[in-house]
């Protein structure tokens, strides 16, 4: 059964708050200004979930960057897990070599997509590539990523709100949270 969706009903939990993020990406927007004084910062950021994070991390930011974004798509997993598995479907739009990189993630749950995306990046001779994540969820990781700035770190659970996702909605909830467990079975 498939009735209209109600974002704000559809919410189980909220695990991390509007006020909390916008405070949280204050800081972060400071420590970066403040590390990449003086360089030429280019932040990447991969749509469609570091969306609203990136719209807001650069606002953040006090010194000069410019800006890149990429698209990938993980296939062969399914609606809550990533396969590893990434195509790029839309690449930069100019050449990062020689540039300071900051790759801007939503979320890194396994790994794998930020492993290829690394190895990628690295071949376009950046100066150097450092890579900033909204929320980490360590407990799955299966690759090790050198993460320089993270937002949260959260328990293993599959979340939306703030750019992302469940079946392409709720990515324009201001806040970061979990859905009733009869969404995700497709009770709802
Ligand atoms: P990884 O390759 O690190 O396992 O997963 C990376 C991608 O999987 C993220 O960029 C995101 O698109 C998706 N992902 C991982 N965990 C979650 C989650 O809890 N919620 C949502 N909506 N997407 C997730």
């Amino acid at each position: 059964m498939s009735g209209p969706v109600d974002l704000k009903a559809d919410v189980a939990e909220i695990l991390v708050s509007e006020e909390a993020i916008q405070e949280r990406v204050r800081e972060l927007g400071q420590r970066i200004s403040d590390d990449y004084r003086g360089r030429n910062l280019t932040l990447v950021s991969v749509l469609k979930g570091s969306l609203p994070f990136m719209a807001d991390l650069m606002r953040a930011i006090d010194v000069p960057v410019r800006i890149d974004l990429m698209e990938v798509s993980s296939y062969g997993g399914t609606a809550t897990e990533s396969s590893g598995l990434v195509r790029i479907l839309k690449d930069l739009s100019a050449s990062i070599a020689d540039e300071d990189v900051l790759l801007v993630e939503d979320i890194i749950d396994t790994g794998l997509t930020l492993n290829y995306l690394i190895r990628y990046l690295r071949g376009k001779n950046p100066a150097s590539l450092r890579i900033c994540t909204l929320l980490d969820k360590p407990a799955r990781r299966l690759v090790d990523i050198p993460v320089d700035y993270t937002g949260f770190t959260i328990e293993d659970r599959f979340v939306v709100g703030y750019g992302l996702d469940y079946g392409e909605l709720y990515r324009n909830l201001r806040f970061v949270g979990v859905l009733r467990p009869e969404v995700y079975s497709g009770g709802g």
